[in-house]
């Protein structure tokens, strides 16, 4: 199928509940293109420079989405237009966002991620230092980010039990710290092989790469 039908066909799937990622990392901009022009207009990329790039390539009203690790000495590059960072994992981070997004006179929309998968490698907060940030007074005073949310990644596993009480765990977390903190109205989770697993508990936006622009 291609770019156009596969989106139109993951559309169809969630309806109006979540919003579609397209992850074009490593992607042309052609590909880029024709997704745009089915009407796609949100963007996720894992690499600071190549957002970068893409961006000033790319058509304007593209909104772009960082979805990868961030490191505190790249913010400086986004912060002029990304519109949501996913993985935000330090208060470190969060304070760098913030004065970058205040230079550029913006508030940028951030993820708390969290650790949710078995494997070692993965990023991401611990239940309890999530729950510190939505909490933390200092957090609250930083006037140039908005926490609108979590993110989260399963394990790469075919056993979909497991894959399923992760997104549960996350699910359950965003629910409680929702409570807390009613500016959290986003939920990322799934991608091309769990994201209906992911929509199933509760996701509100999944990430979806190769089965909208084929393997990597
Ligand atoms: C690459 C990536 C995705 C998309 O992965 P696919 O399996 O290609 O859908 C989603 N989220 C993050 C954080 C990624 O790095």
């Amino acid at each position: 199928m291609s770019i156009a039908e596969n989106i139109k066909q993951i559309k169809s799937e969630i309806h109006e509940t979540a919003t579609l990622v397209a992850v074009s990392k490593t992607k042309p901009n052609e590909a880029i293109i024709e997704a745009y022009n089915s009407g796609q207009r949100i963007f996720g990329e894992n690499k600071v420079q190549e957002l970068v790039q893409k961006h000033e390539d790319l058509p304007k009203d593209i909104e772009w989405h960082l979805i990868g690790h961030l490191q505190t000495n790249k913010v400086k590059y986004i912060a002029p237009f990304v519109s949501l960072i996913h993985a935000v994992d330090s208060i470190k981070l969060l304070k760098e966002i913030n004065k970058q997004a205040l230079k550029n006179n913006r508030v940028i929309d951030c993820l708390l991620q969290v650790k949710i998968a078995e494997e070692e490698s993965k990023f991401g907060l611990s239940k309890t230092e999530a729950l510190a940030i939505i909490n933390s007074e200092e957090i609250q005073q930083l006037k140039n980010i908005n926490i609108v949310g979590l993110m989260g990644m399963a394990t790469n596993s075919s056993d979909e039990s497991q894959v399923k009480s992760e997104f549960k765990l996350l699910s359950e977390l965003f629910t409680q710290l929702s409570i807390i903190n009613s500016q959290l109205s986003i939920l990322s989770m799934g991608m091309s092989n769990d994201y209906k697993l992911a929509l199933n508990q509760g996701s509100n936006m999944i990430r979806v790469g190769s089965t909208i622009f084929g393997d990597r």
